[in-house]
C-alpha cells in the first residue's frame, strides 16, 4: 500500500483535460477546485492500515477498497472505514465506487465466463492485480446523461455511452457519464453501464476500463461552494481541507478501449446482473457513508453550542443525542446487510433487502440530522459576514459582533458557522439523496424484493381471516 504522497506525485504525471468554469485549466493538480478532492483522496491512504485486508491475490494486504470482498467481516471493515472517512474528511471519499464495481465486475465475469467460455474473467483479474500492487484510486462511472427520460435509448443514442466501432483491438465508445464524483482524480475509472437494457439495445451493455492514457474530457461541476474555492480565503469555504463532494462530465468521443479493458460486452442479462450487485453494494455502503456525515454534523452541533454558549440547554442537547441516534441506527443497518448478506461467485455481498432500506434510511437520517443542525445553529450559517469582512477594514468591528460564548474566539465560531453553512448549502444533500439511486428507486426494488405475502398471511393467521 502507498502513501498519500505517492498517489498525489502519481498523479501529476497524468495529462488531462479538464473544464472549470468554461476554461480549459493548466497545472490541474494545483487548482482550488481540484486539490481539495486530491487531498481527500490522499487521505484514504493515509487512515487506510487500520481496516486494509489481505488479498489471495497478490499476497499482501490492501486497501479493502480495492479489495474482493470476501467476507460479511471485510464488509464490515470496508463499512466502518467509510463511515471514518466521511467524518474525518466531511466529503466524498471518492474510493466507494470503486469497490462496488470491483465485487459486482468480480462475480459477473467469473459466471459469464464460466456460462460461455470467455475470458472477461481473466482480463479483469489482470487489472485488479495491477489495481492492488500500485494501490490505485478507483471511481466508477455508471449515470448518462439521459435525456427525456420517457424515450429509450434508441430514440435518443447520444445521451447514452455506447459502443460506435469495435475492431480487433478493441472498441469505440462515445456519450456522456454525468455527476461524477471525483473521476478526475482516480487512477482507473470502471465505465459501466446506467441502467437495464432491451433486445435490440445491445450497443449501450458495456462495461468497461478508462485509464490515463484514454481521450476523455472532464467539466467539472460549479457549485457555490466551488465559486468560495476559487474565491480564495482561509475558511470562508466551510470546509477548507477537502472541499465540496465534487463531480463531473466525462465525454466520451469514438475513444479508443482495448479489450483488456473490456468487461461486458453488449450482454443484456450480465448488465442487469451487474447492476443489481453494485446498486445493492453502493447502497448498503451508502449508509454507513451517511453514518459518518452525521456524525460530522453532529459534531458541528455540539461546538455551535458551545460557540453560543446553549451548551446546557436539555432540549437542544436532546437534538444532539437524536443525531447520534440516527447516524448509529443508519450504521447499524449497513452492518445488518453485512452480516444477511450472501456468497456467490466467491464474494461475500450485501443482503439486498436490507441494501436497499438501507439507502432509505440513510437519507432520511441524513436530512433529519441537517435539520437539527440548522435548528441548533439558528439563521446565522445563512446569514453570516464573510472571512474577509473580519480580515478587511472593519474586521475589528466584524470581530466584536460575531462574539458568542467567551470560551470560543470570533474567528473560531465563524469557522464553525461557515462549515455548517457547508453541510447546509453544498453538494451534500443532494449527493445524499440520489448518489446510488434516488430513495424512489430503492423503493421500486423493495416492492419486487419484498416478501409481503408472508406479512400478509401473518395478518390474516392472527385475525383467523380466510378469504
Ligand atoms: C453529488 C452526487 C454524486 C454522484 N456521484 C456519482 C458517481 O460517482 N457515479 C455515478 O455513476 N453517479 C453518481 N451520481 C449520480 C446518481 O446516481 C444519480 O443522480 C441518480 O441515479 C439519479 O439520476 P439522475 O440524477 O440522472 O436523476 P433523474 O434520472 O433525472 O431522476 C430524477 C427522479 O426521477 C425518477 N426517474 C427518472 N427516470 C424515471 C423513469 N423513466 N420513470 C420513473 N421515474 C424516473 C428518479 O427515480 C428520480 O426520483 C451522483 C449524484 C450526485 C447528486
Amino acid at each position: 500500500m502507498i502513501s498519500g504522497d505517492e498517489y498525489v506525485k502519481r498523479l501529476k504525471e497524468y495529462k488531462r483535460v479538464i473544464y472549470v468554469a468554461g476554461k480549459r485549466i493548466e497545472n490541474w493538480t494545483e487548482h482550488p477546485n481540484i486539490k481539495p478532492v486530491i487531498n481527500a483522496i490522499a487521505k484514504t491512504y493515509e487512515l487506510a492500515g487500520n481496516y486494509a485486508v489481505f488479498s489471495d491475490l497478490i499476497n499482501e494486504k490492501v486497501n479493502v477498497l480495492n479489495a474482493v470482498i470476501r467476507s460479511a467481516d471485510d464488509l464490515i471493515k470496508r463499512y466502518d472505514y467509510q463511515r471514518e472517512l466521511s467524518l474525518r474528511l466531511a466529503t466524498c471519499n471518492y474510493r466507494c465506487t470503486g469497490c462496488d464495481a470491483i465485487n459486482s465486475l468480480y462475480p459477473i465475469t467469473k459466471i459469464v465466463d464460466e456460462k460461455s467460455g470467455s475470458d472477461y474473467h481473466k482480463r479483469f483479474l489482470n487489472l485488479l492485480k495491477e489495481i492492488q500492487k500500485n494501490d490505485f484510486a478507483c471511481t466508477s462511472a455508471l449515470t448518462d446523461v439521459k435525456g427525456d427520460r420517457s424515450k429509450r435509448p434508441l430514440q435518443q443514442e447520444e445521451m447514452y455511452v455506447r459502443v460506435v466501432k469495435k475492431d480487433s483491438k478493441g472498441i469505440y465508445v462515445s456519450g456522456a457519464k454525468i455527476h461524477q464524483s471525483g473521476a478526475f482524480a482516480a487512477d482507473v475509472n470502471f465505465v459501466l453501464p446506467t441502467q437495464t437494457f432491451k433486445e435490440g439495445e445491445e450497443k449501450f451493455a458495456v462495461a468497461f476500463a478508462s485509464l490515463p492514457e484514454d481521450d476523455v474530457k472532464y467539466v467539472l461541476q460549479n457549485t457555490g461552494v466551488q465559486a468560495k474555492f476559487r474565491e480564495g480565503g482561509s475558511f470562508e469555504m466551510g470546509n477548507p481541507k477537502f472541499g465540496d463532494r465534487t463531480t463531473c462530465m466525462i465525454i466520451f468521443k469514438e475513444t479508443f478501449i482495448p479489450w483488456d479493458r473490456v468487461f461486458v460486452f453488449e450482454d443484456l442479462k450480465a448488465t442487469r446482473d451487474l447492476l443489481t450487485l453494485f446498486a445493492c453494494s453502493h447502497r448498503c455502503v451508502g449508509a454507513s457513508c451517511k453514518a459518518g456525515f452525521m456524525d460530522s454534523m453532529a459534531g458541528a452541533a455540539s461546538m455551535m453550542l458551545k460557540a453560543n454558549g446553549l451548551e446546557n440547554v436539555s432540549q437542544l442537547r436532546q437534538k444532539l443525542a437524536e443525531m447520534v441516534a440516527f447516524s448509529e441506527s443508519a450504521h447499524a443497518i449497513a452492518v445488518g446487510g453485512a452480516v444477511k448478506g450472501y456468497r456467490i461467485a466467491e464474494t461475500w455481498q450485501p443482503n439486498r433487502e436490507v441494501a436497499n432500506s438501507a439507502k432509505v434510511m440513510g437519507v432520511e437520517g441524513f436530512m433529519k440530522s441537517l435539520a437539527n443542525l440548522i435548528d441548533i445553529a439558528g439563521g446565522i450559517p445563512a446569514t453570516a459576514p464573510s472571512e474577509f469582512d473580519l480580515r478587511g477594514e472593519i474586521g475589528e468591528e466584524i470581530k466584536e459582533l460575531m462574539r458568542g460564548s467567551e470560551k470560543i474566539s470570533p474567528e473560531d465560531r465563524m469557522k464553525i458557522i461557515k462549515f455548517i453553512e457547508f453541510w447546509a448549502m453544498s453538494s451534500h444533500l443532494v449527493g445524499a439523496f440520489h448518489g446510488g439511486g434516488s430513495p424512489s428507486a430503492s423503493l421500486v426494488f423493495l416492492q419486487f424484493l419484498a416478501d409481503l405475502a408472508k406479512r400478509e398471511k401473518a395478518v390474516c393467521d392472527l385475525l383467523d381471516i380466510k378469504s
